[in-house]
Order: structure tokens, then sequence, then C-alpha cells
């Protein structure tokens, strides 16, 4: 009953699917591709493309052979490009790669369907024992879009072409890249004023008092300057160790706030910018993790009292949402955030004025804290500001189980 579908062909098919699952369901790229490319050529080859082994095949040793019917449909399953390519022309394109490089290039040269040099370099070099690295691709498609081609032979000298589509990972990349970059000028400008009061006090200034107190205030301040970015860089880093680890502790939002607020007005002395709590009476508390909503609060009210009129109250609210979700908000009375810079305030490193957050001690990272561990408890960040009357951050966290607080 097999009849030229032999068991090695179901196999192959079998490998096909299994790694086209693991490509889409895992996102395990790298480690599916070559399975599948295997799986594919390993289908044409049973499927009779063939190396003359299996007997039950009927078009064993025809060659060159069309692919046989299954093959289109098994490739078109596949969402990713995928080319068969017979002596250098494409013999079989699925929809994805016909959407990408044209619906003509059925029956093209392959240099052509695929206009990149180094691709046809490699296209058109022998076939060689063992796995090929794959050639990057710029500019296939979308300009910025880039592809990753990995090349695997079948019998019958047929090549199946693999374009595997890389934008995501090299645009992670290069945010780890401009991250690095900025942290390391972030540090180098406080080390090297640091380096230059040294060096100034070690020559005659040394000698006055007070120049020498001066410059050792300044010294002083840059570098808390570098120890507040170190630790936001740690605390960034540990945020997102624990990303997918859901914090289930109930954790009591009132009680949290009236600590941090506490703590703040305490830390602030005789001058301190009023802190008022509106807290509803009736609050369910949260799933969550108390240290990481205390960072949360304590960034939130940092920026309401930096950023905020000068003596104008900071407050914080706290209500229960009809949705189930718990909401607390920091508002402040200042300027205000023109609305363009608002979706990019949780980027690393975003200010709208990086003068003014330096000089109030501002790391450009208390923002993409609050983003990360907001996201880790499953919740919702919101920024509504408006220029002249002030600005509110909201955030929004599931309720711990049905229990309700009453205070
Ligand atoms: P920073 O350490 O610079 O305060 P954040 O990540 O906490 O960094 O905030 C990013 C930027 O968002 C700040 O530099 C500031 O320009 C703006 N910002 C944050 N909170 C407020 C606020 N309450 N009012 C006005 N601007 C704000």
């Amino acid at each position: 009953m097999m009849n030229g579908f032999g068991l090695r062909t179901l196999a192959a098919i079998g490998i096909i699917v299994v790694a086209g699952a693991a490509v889409f369901l895992i996102g395990d790229v790298q480690a599916s591709l070559v399975t599948l490319i295997g799986g594919i050529a390993a289908v044409l080859t049973a499927a009779g493309i063939g190396d003359g082994e299996d007997d039950a095949s009927p078009v064993a040793t025809a060659d060159p052979t069309p692919p046989p019917d299954h093959i289109p449909a098994v490739i078109d399953a596949i969402v990713e490009p995928i080319l068969i390519v017979t002596s250098g022309q494409v013999s079989h394109a699925n929809a994805a790669a016909r959407t990408l490089l044209g619906q003509h290039i059925i029956g093209q040269d392959v240099r052509l369907a695929i206009r990149h040099p180094g691709a046809a370099e490699r296209l058109m070099s022998p076939p060689s024992e063992g796995a090929q690295p794959p050639v990057n691709l710029v500019g296939l498609g979308a300009r910025e879009q880039r592809w990753e081609m990995r090349i695997g032979d079948a019998a019958g000298g047929r090549r199946i072409v693999h374009l595997v589509d890389q934008t995501g990972s090299y645009a992670a990349e290069r945010m780890r890249v401009d991250f690095v970059a900025n942290a390391s000028h972030e540090l180098r400008t406080p080390l090297a004023s640091i380096l230059g009061y040294i060096e100034t006090l070690g020559d005659e200034a040394g000698d006055e008092k007070e120049l020498r107190e001066r410059f050792l205030k300044i010294m002083f301040d840059e570098a808390r300057r570098m120890q507040r970015l170190i630790e936001d860089l740690i605390s960034l880093s540990r945020i997102e160790a624990e990303k997918y680890r859901l914090p289930d502790r109930a954790v009591d939002l009132a009680a949290l706030i009236e600590e941090v607020r506490g703590g703040i007005l305490d830390a602030q002395g005789e001058n301190a910018v009023p802190i008022r709590a509106d807290l509803a009476a009736e609050v369910p508390p949260v799933s969550g993790d108390a240290a990481q909503l205390s960072q949360v609060l304590h960034n939130l009210i940092g920026n309401a009292m930096k950023y905020g009129r000068k003596g104008a109250p900071v407050t914080i609210r706290l209500e229960r949402l009809p949705t189930g979700m718990v909401r607390f908000a920091v508002s402040d009375e200042g300027d205000g955030i023109p609305a363009e810079h608002i979706p990019r305030l949780t980027e690393r490193f975003y200010r709208v004025d990086t003068g003014r957050s330096r000089a109030a001690g501002g790391t450009g990272l208390g923002l993409s804290i609050v983003k990360h561990i907001v996201e880790r408890h499953r919740g919702r960040l919101d920024i509504e500001s408006t220029i002249g009357t002030g600005t509110t951050v909201a955030v929004m966290i599931p309720a711990h189980g049905s229990a309700v607080i009453k205070r």
C-alpha cells in the first residue's frame, strides 16, 4: 500500500512536521533548521529523486524528476520561505518564498530570484560534505529585513534553500550593543571627572583647604552617581533574570505605600516635599514581590519629586478596579511631558532633558526598571501627562485571590 511513498518518506515527512512545529512553537530556530532541511532532503530522496535504494519507489532512478505531488503541499505548509532548486533553476517555491521574492520566480535562474552575490556564490558552488555555514542576506524584501539562507543538498542534484527571518534577533542584538555602549558612556563621564579632580588635588590645588573641600564634594557626588548607576544596572539584570517567574506572595499595597512614603519623608528632613496618600478603604492584596513593588514606588515617587513643581505635593492613589486589578498611581504638578516622548520613556537611558535628569541625580533607568517589574507582575503601566498641569504614572497589578484587606 505504501506504493512509492515508502516508510522512509513517511518518516521524513514526520521529521519535517516535528521540526516545523519546533520552529514555530518553541522558537528554537537554529536547532530545528538542520532537521527541517534534512527532512525535506530526505523526503525528496525517499520519494524517488533518487539514490535507487528504495525499491518500493517506482520513480527511484528517474532524474530529473519533478517533485512528487505531496512535496509542494508539505513545503507550502511551512511559513518560512523555502525554494527547491534543480540544475540552478527554481523548480518549486512555497507561498512564503513567492511573497518574498515574487510570484514569477518558478523556472527562473536562482541567482536572479535571490539577487544577492553571497547567496549566488554559495548556490552555484558544488555540494560539499557536512553542514555548510548559513549565508546572511540583507535587503531581501523590506530594506531593513535580515535573512539567514541555509542550503540542504538532496539527491538528483536538487538543493533546498531555506530562508530564516533574523530581523527580530538582529534588532535585539542592536539594542544590546546600544545598551552596553550607553552604560559605558554613562560610567565613563563621572569617572573621567573624578580622575581629573584627583590629578588637580595632587598638584597645587590640594594645599588650599577651601578648594580641596569643594573638589572633594564634586568627587563624592560623581562617585555617588556611578554607584546609583551600578545599582540600577544590577537591579535591571536581576529583574530580567527572573522575568518568567511569576511573583505569587500576597502583598498589601496600602501598607507598602505607607511604609515607602514614611521612609522618603523621614529621609528628606525638614523641607520635605509633601507626599499625600489617598488610599481606598477596601483593596485586595496583589500577587507580588514586595521588594520589587517597593522599588516601583520609590522610582515613581522619586520622579514626581524630581520633576514636579517645587513645593507642590505628590499624591499616591490606591484603588480597586472593577476588572479585578488593583491600581496605584503617583501624580505630580510639574511641567508635564510632551506627548511625543511618552512612548519612549521606558527605554533604557531615554530622558526628555538629560541635563535636568543628571542634575537631579537621575540615571535614566528608573522607568525601565518599573516597566520590567510591572511586566513580571503581569500588570500594566500607563503614563499620562498634560503640559503645564502635571504627570500621573499608574500601575495596575492583578489582585491576589478574592480576599479584601479592611482598614
Ligand atoms: P531618570 O533617572 O532620568 O529620572 P527615568 O527612567 O526614571 O530616568 O525617567 C526617564 C525620563 O522620563 C526622565 O529623564 C524625565 O525626562 C522623564 N520623566 C519621568 N517621570 C517624570 C515626571 N513625573 N514628570 C516629568 N518627566 C518625567
